[in-house]
């Protein structure tokens, strides 16, 4: 008995023995593994994120520093950012290009200030009578958008995320009243993107004015009438000081998606980890800036209504659909600009009408 089960014994020992060394010869070589991992990926980043918004600017400006920290946080200090406001590192509307360079790695901006260098940049910000934030989220993340976005800016040496909505934006401050498109006629506005070129085909003249100066350009008649966010970023412009009507809707900003640009080189040169971070912290801030959007407008327009007692019009019906016949026209000469404006513009378009047709049913939009 004592034989047979001794050798038995001896052979599952020596079994275990052998399988133990196994198993040491195997974690031994996945200790020097991680060894190695770990080395390649202590490796640290210090970057820079240049921003199209002055610094510490509400909301914009803030949550470009907390994406920066949030990266920093979840990288265990292994991706630092640096960031900077609009004139600290570029001016507003050089962001494209310093982080195209490689003069920044990372820029936070819209891609309708790009319109000059790739026309159908714009279609990734807003369209007038386009789509919503919610919509436009769908398209970026799983409607073919996002890809056709990575294909434009790789020409540019950039990589794109969606990174924040402003929301639905207000029509703008006008000092008379809007009944017909012809009030437009002969009216110079601050319009940016693609809604400044509808209201020329309405007879309109577009100012660029820079932020700081539209209030004093408003009040001293410069100009007759501007667009700037919504309701919280004109409170503090103090736009219902100097201007009559409060205009709704903003047609010509259904939303506002903004962008967290990557310098490819730097990208790819980043381990797998930092990416799903850097990627994670886009889409984290893609709802979270809409939201607070969303909590400060909603406090604003209560106080623009009640405390200052702002007088809210809407466009008429009227005036829109004219507005967007001649959009129409607008969005037919950026896709006779290239094949990638026609593909861009043809993707919305198709995406847009058919979310239409559902949120109408569940959205009652
Ligand atoms: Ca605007």
């Amino acid at each position: 008995m004592s034989k047979i089960r001794r050798r038995g014994f001896l052979k599952s020992a020596s079994i275990a023995a052998a399988a133990a060394g196994v198993g040491a010869i195997n974690s031994c070589s996945t200790e020097k593994k991680n060894e190695s991992a770990s080395i390649h990926t202590q490796k640290k980043y210090e970057w820079r994120m240049v921003t199209s918004w002055p610094p510490k600017f509400p909301i914009l400006g803030e949550y470009a520093e907390l994406i920066a920290k949030w990266i920093d946080e979840m990288s265990s200090g292994r991706l630092k950012i640096q960031v900077y406001g609009s004139g600290e590192l570029v001016p507003a509307f050089e962001v494209f290009d310093a982080v195209s360079l490689g003069a920044a790695e990372m820029g936070h901006a819209a891609a309708y200030y790009w319109a000059g260098k790739a026309p159908a940049a714009q279609f990734f910000a807003t369209v007038p009578f386009g789509m919503t934030a919610r919509q436009m989220n769908a398209w970026l993340y799983f409607g073919g958008g996002l890809e056709l976005w990575r294909e434009l800016y790789s020409d540019f040496n950039l990589v794109p995320f969606p990174c924040g909505n402003t929301g639905g934006q207000m029509g703008g401050w006008y000092n008379r009243e809007m009944n017909s498109v012809n009030d437009l006629d002969g009216l110079k506005i601050r319009m940016p993107g693609l809604g400044g070129k509808v209201i020329t085909k309405a007879g309109a003249t577009t100012v660029l004015s820079p932020g700081g100066e539209l209030y004093t350009n408003l009040e001293r008649g410069v100009i007759d009438g501007l667009e700037w966010i919504g309701p919280y970023h004109d409170y503090l412009m103090g736009f219902h000081k100097i201007a009559k009507y409060y205009y709704y809707p903003g047609w010509h900003e259904p939303c506002a998606n903004l962008e967290l640009t990557i310098n490819k080189d730097a990208y790819s040169k980043l381990p797998t980890d930092l990416k799903a971070i850097v990627k994670t912290a886009a889409q984290a801030s893609n709802v979270m800036i809409l939201s607070a959007f969303d909590v400060k407008n909603f406090e604003y327009f209560e106080k623009l209504k009640n405390e200052e007692e702002v007088a809210f019009r809407k466009f008429p019906n009227k005036l829109l659909l004219i507005l967007k016949t001649y959009a129409d026209e607008v969005f037919e000469e950026i896709s006779e600009t290239s094949t990638i404006s026609r593909k861009v513009f043809e993707s919305y378009d198709k995406f847009q009408k058919k979310m239409n047709s559902w949120h109408k049913i569940s959205e009652r939009e």
